[in-house]
């Protein structure tokens, strides 16, 4: 029987692909982006807590009210935003999900879509399973920052939305307030969409803020905002994640989303809600700085060379030029293979393969998973394998 087609992408993710080749090799995994050290216990008490304490229902298809109010009082103390906890907040099983959601609430067949590249890889698939056509946007090197004039050029009278992220999965790049007003300039008057992809918005360094486009009150009437909780309490097998959106969206948002999924795990919802719900949270963001900040240094006593340090996220972009001319997808598979360290090629964040023989490292791991792995990469001398 002949299946269709639904979308471009062919083959299974690069984040599976290299974690089963890091397995295979009895690799240290610095390729997808998951933490190795363990989740505060206290949130893990509170997880058996839910389950012995009787939450293993079905939660309302919106999500727990006490988890969505713990989340708009969050977004209330740390970004100044007013939030409808009832009207505005969707919990979805990941961000993942939630960007599929918003996509399919809004987009119709022949519909235009801006992403911009290197973008993390599930827009585009999602994109076009609704139909729609993604058009893309090379970000500018060095630096990888956004260049507007190339956006206004690609805005047509198709294009139903654009999707952004910051900070930025695979750069670490973060958006700086201009450029919200940037993107604001180029909307408005229009009927454009936006996707505001903001998992890491905790994972921000050297005292730079994260400016939500929650805070942008015009961009705000415009947006869906998707969140992760996996990236910024570092336990991203319990696929919870949330959308933020006006009242209106978030109707179109949960009519996909309650025939999708209905509802979401409700002792992982419980535990996570009432752990918000404390005065004091852990500083997310200065561990993830320390860990970045021990990772370039490692490095240093490498042939890789760092073009930027990243601002945000879990991942540091660097170039083996010194090392190696083979293909990136090679080079990172090669290095998984001979040297014991699993990498993402950054090719695969662009739908044309674009190669600049660059790789991205996670370094969401405990200080002794990164020194054994830079111990490995060490070996590696300028010009090995020319
Ligand atoms: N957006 C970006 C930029 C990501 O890197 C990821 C990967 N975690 C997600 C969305 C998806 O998050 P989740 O694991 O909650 O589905
Ligand atoms: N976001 C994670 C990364 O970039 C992976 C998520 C996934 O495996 N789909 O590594």
């Amino acid at each position: 029987m002949q299946l269709p087609q639904k979308h471009s992408a062919t083959g299974t993710t690069i984040f599976t692909v290299m974690s089963a080749l890091a397995q295979q090799h009895n690799a240290i995994n610095l390729s997808q982006g998951f933490p190795d050290f363990a989740i505060d216990a206290k949130l893990g008490q509170l997880l058996e807590e839910a389950a012995q304490g009787g939450w293993n229902q079905y939660s309302p298809m919106p999500g727990l009210p006490m988890l969505r109010q713990a989340i708009a009082k969050d977004f209330e103390r740390r970004y100044g935003v007013s939030i409808d906890a009832d009207k505005e907040v969707t919990i979805t099983p990941g961000a993942t999900y939630a960007i599929y959601t918003a996509f399919t609430s809004i987009l119709e067949p022949g519909d235009e879509v801006i992403v911009l590249e290197p973008a993390y890889d599930s827009y585009i698939p999602n994109i076009e399973t609704n139909g729609a056509r993604a058009i893309i946007v090379p970000l500018s090197s060095p630096g990888f920052s956004v260049d507007w004039n190339l956006v206004k050029d690609a805005i047509s009278d198709k294009t139903k939305a654009i999707i952004i992220n910051t900070p930025h999965n695979p750069t670490g790049a973060v958006w700086a307030k201009e450029d919200w007003d940037q993107l604001a300039d180029l909307v408005r008057g229009t009927d454009i969409f936006i996707l505001s992809d903001e998992v890491y918005e905790q994972l921000i360094f050297d005292g730079m803020p994260h400016y939500t486009v929650l805070q942008h009150e015009e961009l705000r009437q415009r947006s869906f905002a998707l969140y992760s909780f996996g990236k910024v309490f570092n336990n991203t097998g319990w696929k919870i994640g949330y959308c933020i959106a006006p009242p209106a969206f978030t109707d179109a948002f949960r009519r996909i989303h309650q025939f999708l999924c209905f509802s979401v795990n409700t002792p992982a919802q419980y535990a996570i809600g009432t752990y918000l719900s404390q005065p004091v949270l852990p500083d997310v963001g200065a561990l993830m700085q320390q860990k970045r900040n021990y990772f370039l240094d490692l490095l240093k006593d490498t042939a890789f060379t760092i073009h930027q340090p990243a601002a945000g996220s879990y991942f540091q972009i660097a170039g083996y030029e010194q090392i190696s001319d083979l293909p990136d997808t090679d080079f990172a598979k090669w290095l998984t293979q001979e040297y014991g360290v699993a990498t993402i090629p950054v090719s695969a964040f662009y739908s044309n393969k674009k190669d600049d023989k660059l790789i991205r490292f996670c370094f969401a791991k405990k200080e002794e998973t990164l020194k054994a792995a830079v111990d490995k990469l060490k070996a590696l001398k300028p010009a090995t394998v020319l």
